[in-house]
């Protein structure tokens, strides 16, 4: 029997081939392993000597050479590889001790240079690790040394090595090795201008790099850990710096990201006020004051603990507005010193600055970060992101009454609203900000009664208020409370059965209607 040993970690090798040389298999190695095994007293035979070849190009060539591939690849029961070897003189070898060059390693220091990274890639190590690991019915490999004891164990007890621990040899060697690409490749391309993606956008490697462990998950027996993709796209919340407060927890940034989504997606200023993951208040105003007042407005009550994003510098008047109220988080694109300051006395208010994307709000990020993904029973379902923006042009009124200018630029405002709500959504506006909203219920008409009771809770009155629906009324009943509410505009994708009994019914009460032609269930 013969063993290849090329490590770059020497820990344990020289027990291993002290063993190894005891249980009567023959040793060959590369240069400094078989210096170190040599210096030992063992009898090794350098590779060099089996290929007829130096080492060469500074180690870059050393064992790449089919006296050394051929002794890992050939099968031993096959006939023709057999005689292939003999004819080319090339012994078999059975056990290869393989660590590759410390690429993670070295690209975690400090200071690493590209030169430093290029020259510990291996090459011939994963090479003879692939040969070793494809070759598994005949052929041991050990990537690392906790292996070493065991293949010990069992050369000792039965003169060879399980067929099974050969399998699994194998699976940990290519896991190895595909670990060991994946950093090659990650490092590589964090080299590249915005994380490589300027070139090929495409090719997002699906990688996620933790950011912290949190507290627990959404319920305190849940474990809970913050990844970020690989590449994060600018404007994205794992982009944020949190300037104070209480530790992120689970759901603080499932809320968070839900605000700062929607909040993003205004031109105007903006505030969005997110409770369990819905939006509980959105306005557009002059400022970041006037657009809290008008959001917060819309479900004082709701919004008590709430998590609220401006997509505009939060200035002293609206800090101390916010301030007023109990806050969980807290979320801007920049805070005056003043504002800052005022929540610096609230420790405990988690801040969080967030870069806008640089593209505005439909800069959806160029294909980055594009993909949604929803975990099911032993499975993932992936899907392009909701990224479908509306303009005025899309709009196809369906009703004798036309909608009036402002009630066009309430319904688009609504649109936005309605596609942050959980469905089904039922979102009331007035002047850009929302009246009532009605979210995540099983019946769209339970949704449109509850944005309704909503409203009446805040003391808001709903007449002359535009409505969206995410998704279309199935028949004429959900119409029916909306105008029976006080609404007298409605948008709607369209695109039911009954489309024409609820046009009908939206002619009949008096009310302009507009088909989007676009759904936005969010589950
Ligand atoms: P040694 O310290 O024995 O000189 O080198 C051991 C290291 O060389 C191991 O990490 C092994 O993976 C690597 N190695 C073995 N053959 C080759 C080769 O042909 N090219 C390169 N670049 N590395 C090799």
């Amino acid at each position: 029997m013969q063993a290849l040993l090329s490590v770059s970690d020497k820990a344990g090798i020289v027990d291993l081939a002290q063993a190894l040389h005891a249980l009567g298999v023959r040793l060959i190695s590369t240069g400094g392993t078989a210096k170190l095994l040599a210096e030992q007293g063992l009898p090794v035979t350098e590779v060099a000597e089996v290929t007829g070849f130096p080492e060469m190009l500074d180690g870059r060539v050393k064992t790449l050479h089919p006296k050394v591939h051929g002794g890992l690849l050939a099968r031993r029961d096959v006939p023709e590889h057999v005689a292939a070897l003999k004819q080319h003189g090339i012994d078999t070898i059975d056990i290869l001790v393989v660590n590759l060059y410390p690429f993670e390693q070295t690209v975690g220091q400090a200071g690493c240079t590209l030169e430093d990274a290029i020259e510990n890639i291996d090459i011939g190590g994963p090479a003879m690790v692939r040969s070793a690991a494809k070759n598994w019915k005949d052929v041991a490999v050990l990537t690392d040394a906790s292996q070493y004891g065991q293949v010990l164990a069992e050369l000792r007890a039965d003169g060879k090595i399980a067929e099974k621990t050969r399998f699994a040899l194998a699976v940990a060697a290519f896991n190895r090795i595909s670990n060991y690409d994946a950093a090659i490749s990650d490092y590589l391309s964090s080299l590249q201008p915005e994380g490589g993606r300027t070139l090929f956008p495409g090719q997002a490697n699906g990688r996620f790099v933790k950011l912290q462990d949190l507290r627990y998950g959404e319920n305190p027996h849940q474990q809970a850990a913050f990844y970020r993709d690989l590449h994060p796209a600018p404007g994205s919340l794992v982009m944020a710096q949190q300037l104070q407060g209480k530790e992120l927890s689970y759901n603080n940034i499932a809320d968070a990201d839900a605000a700062w989504e929607c909040v993003k997606s205004f031109d105007a200023p903006a505030c969005v006020i997110v409770k369990h993951a819905n939006p509980c208040g959105v306005a557009v105003g002059k400022g970041a004051l006037e657009a809290y007042g008008k959001a917060f407005q819309t479900d004082p009550t709701s919004a008590f603990g709430g998590i609220i994003a401006f997509n505009r510098t939060v200035d002293e008047a609206a800090a101390q507005s916010v301030a007023k109220q109990f806050v969980e988080v807290l979320m801007a694109p920049e805070f005056t010193p003043e504002a800052l300051a005022i929540f610096q006395a609230k420790a405990n208010v988690r801040v969080l600055k967030i870069a806008l994307p640089p593209g505005g709000p439909t800069d959806w990020d160029q294909g980055r970060n594009a993909m949604d993904v929803k975990r099911v029973g032993s499975g993932l379902l992936m899907q392009t992101a909701d990224n479908r923006e509306l303009a005025l042009a899309d709009l196809k009124v369906v009703t004798k009454k036309q909608p009036t200018p402002d009630e066009l630029q309430d319904l688009l405002f609504a649109w936005k609203v309605a596609k942050y709500v959980k469905s089904n959504a039922i979102v009331f506006c007035k002047g850009g900000m929302t009246m009532g909203v009605g979210a995540g219920q099983m019946s769209r008409l339970d949704s449109a009664r509850i944005a309704s009771i909503k409203a009446e809770h805040a003391k808001l009155s709903l007449q002359g208020t535009v409505v969206a629906s995410d998704a279309f009324f199935p028949f004429r009943d959900g119409l029916d409370v909306v105008v029976d509410a006080g609404a007298t505009c409605v948008i709607q994708p369209g695109g039911s059965m009954r489309d024409a009994e609820v046009i009908a019914a939206a002619d009949e009460r008096g009310v302009a209607m507009v088909f989007s032609g676009v759904r936005h269930f969010r589950h």
